[in-house]
Order: structure tokens, then C-alpha cells, then sequence
């Protein structure tokens, strides 16, 4: 275990030629304080977690003191907000503030959102508020519990500093660490402002860091195979996306990570009631970035990254790439499907099965992941009569009960044992998801002092698919008011 001061740090962002931002230095916050500390991530940068409490910890994340090994860099991109291009985005609040090589021999960027102005704040503040960051924080953790590709979070601090967003609010800090911060908006802004030789370069850098297995083909096959890994890898997490029910609200391109990762928390949901049209983020007129619509947004995201690669990779190989998109999506979530239910073998009926299945929750309204957990506990014999377990979920039984009749017909052609499909399923289904509802209340909590909420669920949501009956309350059925619950889009 490592205090800050005996972090390694190698900042090879800073090694890219000049064009890809500005150095910049967080500006201060008064009277700081922790509001959380991750020991997961703590652990993953070799950090003890106790020494968070410490006051050096507290003033280097709140831009009250510097640690020697940063450099605090504002990124520059662009990207496609809501489908138009803005050539005005980049670190407007955060900064990459270096990269931490642990003894696993990984690196990670540690990056402070919440930092203060950047010469890309544009009009804003450059200040992230508390409600924002421990939404960001929880997300983070609870994806990382369910097994999604994920920026993490190590810390959320807060201080006296007031934000005037609807209210007067505290200004606070998330610390983000991740492999890499690099955005499709990255390789678009090299694009749009007719830097082509630096898009070669910028793609090389994310070979040779990220993607070391491509370094060793000639370049007319490596960025194509570069671009195709991250076909590969946006598909599968949009296939975790939409198997667990996250919405994420802003898929513009400049939040959009090229190593896959689901980045940028907003104004982001997790499912309760199954409702393939949910639209978690208020200023989204359109439902452009409803539910339903992500797998088909993440394809137009990697078209426009596929089009800012164009004097990378010629346009007959991109669009060979792109068509690997849908059937890789397709496979990936039939695979979670598979396992929420817990068939050992693909069979004809299943798209059948599941369009059913999904018609049924949405026409009654019913909390998805309380459906497949409860579904997880019931042996085969029982199954077509177990309509009365779902009561508290569904107001009407009989179509329910010819759902049941079909599962159970279907599991008739499994070869596992009834034991290994419920252990499939509970590992599979979660228990613990981050709820708006809970979110909430853990903020409110906080906003008055109080964080034991956010602990807890921190702890919670690390095993999702473990029972806890410490945290029981925290699986429970979401209050009415807990579903109507707007999120500001003000952060
Ligand atoms: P987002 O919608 O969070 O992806 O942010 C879009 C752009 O706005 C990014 O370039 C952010 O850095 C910038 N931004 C968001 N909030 C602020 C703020 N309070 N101050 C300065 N820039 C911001
Ligand atoms: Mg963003
Ligand atoms: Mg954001």
C-alpha cells in the first residue's frame, strides 16, 4: 500500500505533439472536506484507503495543494451533441491530471472533474455540484459491480465553494480513473480541423497503449483492426447496457469512450418498470436517446467516428467494419439473454420467447429487475404455477401465467441441471441496482451531513448479485414517488 506521494506516475498524454489541449491548474476550493473514498479503486492504484482521511488527500483533489507527478491537462475534442456537430467541447470542467502506473505494471488517468475553468468551459462554471458527482461516483461503482465496462471513481469531496446552478449548491470534485479518457470527439476534432497527420498519431498512441496486440500489422490493416475493436467493444457494452436496463441519457459522440467503457455520467436511469421508450434524460425532446434507441445511436456514433477515420482507413474497410456492428450486438446480448433466464443452449423459439416476454413486463409495467431476480429462486417443477410469487409485480396474472407455461415448455429442452440454470440466473439477475429512487435519497442524506447512505450503498451495489440481507431494503420494490424522480440535466 502507497500514500499519494509514492504514486509512479507516467504521463505519456503529454509526450503527443502540441494541439491536444492546455495544461491547466485546478482552481481551489474553500473549506474542503471527503465525502467518500472507493477502497475497491483505492486498491486498484495500490492506495490505503485510510489515506483519504488525510488532509493532503483532501487539499490535492480540491485543487488546494499540488502533487508532485501531476500535470494537470486540459483534453481537447469535439463531437456530435444530439446529432450536430460542435466544434466548441474539450475539458471544459476536469482535468487529466496524470497517470498513475501501479505495481501491476497498469496505468490509470486520474482525472478531477470539478476542477474550475478550462480555456473549453465555454459559458459554464467549471464546477461540478455534490448531487452530480455522487450520482457519478454510485454509477460507476454499481456498473463496475455488475460486470459493465466503466470509468471508475475513486473519491467525491465537497467543500463551502457555492455553485449557482437552479439553487445556490456546494462545490465538489469527483476523482475519475480510468485506462483512458480517450472520446470519439478525440478523433474528431483532429478531423473537423484538418489535423490528418495527427489523427495517425493519435491513433498509434491508442495502439500502442491500449490496443498493444494491433502494434505489430502494417498500418493498412492496423487502424482498420484498431477501428474494429472498438466496434467490438461499444457492441458488447451496449449489449450489457441494455440486458441490465441502464440508460444512459447523453450518448453524444465526445462521451462516447473508444476503449468501451460507458463514460460521462449524466442524467443516466436504471430501469424500474420495463418501459423500452424511457427517457431518462429532461432535455431530451425527442427521445433521440430513449432506452430502445441506443443500440442503433452507438451505430451512428461509430459511423461519425468512421467518417473523422476516413484519411485513416478507406471507406469500403470502415463500412466492412461498421456491418460488424449489428450481428456482434445481436450475439452479445442473446448471450445475456440466454443467461437472465438461464438456457444452456440457443434454440429457434428463443427471440419468440423473449419478444413475449418483453410485450408482457412493459403492458403491465413491471419493475425488470425484480422480474428476473424473482424468476432466478423458482425450481422447473414449479414454474408454470408460480404466478402468484409475481403479485406484487404484476395486476394481472393469466398472461403472466401463459408466459410461464412457454419458459417452462423450453427449459424442458435443457441438458444442465434445474440447480445450474437458478446459479446462472442469480448471477446473472441482479439483486442490487442503483435505483433513481435510492440515488436520491443517498444525496439528500449527504446534501445534510449524512453519508453513510452512500457507503453502504457502495457496498451493496460491489456484489450486486450476492444476497445481503444487511441490505435488504436497498432490493426493495421502488416507492411510487421513487419513480418520478426528474433529473436536472444541470450537473
Ligand atoms: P457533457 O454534457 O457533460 O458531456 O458536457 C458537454 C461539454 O460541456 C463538455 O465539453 C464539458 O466539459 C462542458 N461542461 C459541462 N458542464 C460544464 C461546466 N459546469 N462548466 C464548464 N464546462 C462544462
Ligand atoms: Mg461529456
Ligand atoms: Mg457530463
Amino acid at each position: 500500500m502507497k500514500t499519494l506521494s509514492q504514486w509512479v506516475f507516467n504521463n505519456t498524454f503529454l509526450t503527443l505533439p502540441e494541439g491536444f489541449g492546455t495544461p491547466v491548474s485546478p482552481q481551489p476550493l474553500t473549506q474542503p472536506f471527503l465525502i467518500s473514498v472507493n477502497p475497491q479503486v483505492c486498491r486498484t492504484l495500490d492506495l490505503d484507503p485510510k489515506s483519504a482521511k488525510h488532509p493532503d488527500f483532501i487539499n490535492i483533489f480540491t485543487g488546494n495543494d499540488q502533487l508532485a507527478g501531476f500535470a494537470p491537462f486540459a483534453m481537447k475534442y469535439t463531437g456530435h451533441q444530439f446529432g450536430q456537430y460542435n466544434p466548441d467541447l474539450g475539458d471544459g470542467r476536469g482535468l487529466l491530471m496524470g497517470e498513475v502506473i501501479n505495481n501491476a505494471g497498469e496505468k490509470w488517468d486520474i482525472h478531477l472533474k470539478g476542477s474550475g475553468i478550462t480555456p473549453y468551459s465555454r459559458m459554464g462554471d467549471g464546477r461540478a455540484v455534490l448531487r452530480s458527482c455522487i450520482r457519478e461516483y454510485l454509477a460507476s461503482a454499481a456498473m463496475h459491480g455488475l460486470g459493465i465496462a466503466t470509468t471508475h471513481a475513486l473519491a467525491v469531496l465537497s467543500s463551502d465553494t457555492p455553485v449557482y446552478r437552479e439553487d445556490v449548491e456546494r462545490g465538489s470534485t469527483l476523482v475519475r480513473v480510468t485506462e483512458s479518457h480517450l472520446r470519439f470527439g478525440h478523433f474528431e476534432y483532429l478531423f473537423y480541423t484538418g489535423q490528418h497527420d495527427k489523427i495517425a498519431t493519435l491513433a498509434d498512441y491508442l495502439i500502442t497503449h491500449h490496443f498493444p496486440d494491433l502494434a505489430k500489422l502494417d498500418s493498412q490493416n492496423r487502424y482498420q483492426a484498431m477501428f474494429k475493436l472498438i466496434v467490438t467493444r461499444t457492441a458488447h457494452m451496449i449489449a450489457d447496457w441494455q440486458a441490465v436496463g441502464f440508460a444512459h441519457g447523453v450518448m453524444n459522440t465526445d462521451n462516447m469512450s473508444v476503449l468501451g467503457l460507458t463514460l460521462d455520467y449524466g442524467p443516466f436511469g436504471f430501469l424500474d418498470d420495463y418501459e423500452p421508450g424511457y427517457i431518462c434524460n429532461h432535455s431530451d425532446y425527442t427521445g433521440r436517446y430513449a432506452f430502445n434507441r441506443q443500440p442503433s445511436i452507438a451505430l451512428w456514433n461509430l459511423s461519425a467516428l468512421g467518417y473523422a477515420l476516413s484519411s485513416l482507413i478507406d471507406k469500403q474497410q470502415i463500412e466492412t467494419v461498421l456491418d460488424t456492428y449489428e450481428p456482434t450486438l445481436q450475439a452479445a446480448y442473446n448471450i445475456n439473454m440466454q443467461r437472465k433466464l438461464g438456457l444452456d443452449a440457443p434454440s429457434v423459439t428463443d427471440a419468440q420467447l423473449y419478444e413475449e416476454l418483453f410485450a408482457l413486463l412493459a403492458s403491465q409495467h413491471v419493475d425488470y429487475t425484480l422480474f428476473f431476480r424473482t424468476l432466478s429462486h423458482i425450481a422447473q417443477p414449479d414454474i408454470p404455477q408460480s404466478a402468484s410469487q409475481f403479485r406484487t409485480l404484476f395486476s394481472q396474472l393469466p398472461p403472466l401465467e401463459h408466459w410461464l407455461k412457454h419458459y417452462a415448455q423450453r427449459l424442458t429442452l435443457q441438458t444442465s441441471s434445474d440447480e445450474q440454470r437458478r446459479n446462472i440466473m442469480l448471477n446473472n439477475n441482479p439483486k442490487y441496482i442503483l435505483r433513481n429512487y435510492l440515488a436520491q435519497q443517498a444525496i439528500e442524506k449527504a446534501e445534510h451531513g449524512d453519508v453513510s447512505m452512500i457507503n453502504d450503498l457502495l457496498i451493496a451495489l460491489s456484489t450486486p448479485f450476492d444476497e445481503q440481507p444487511h441490505f435488504e431494503s436497498l432490493a426493495a420494490m421502488p416507492p411510487a414517488w421513487g419513480k418520478k424522480i426528474i433529473i436536472s440535466c444541470s450537473s
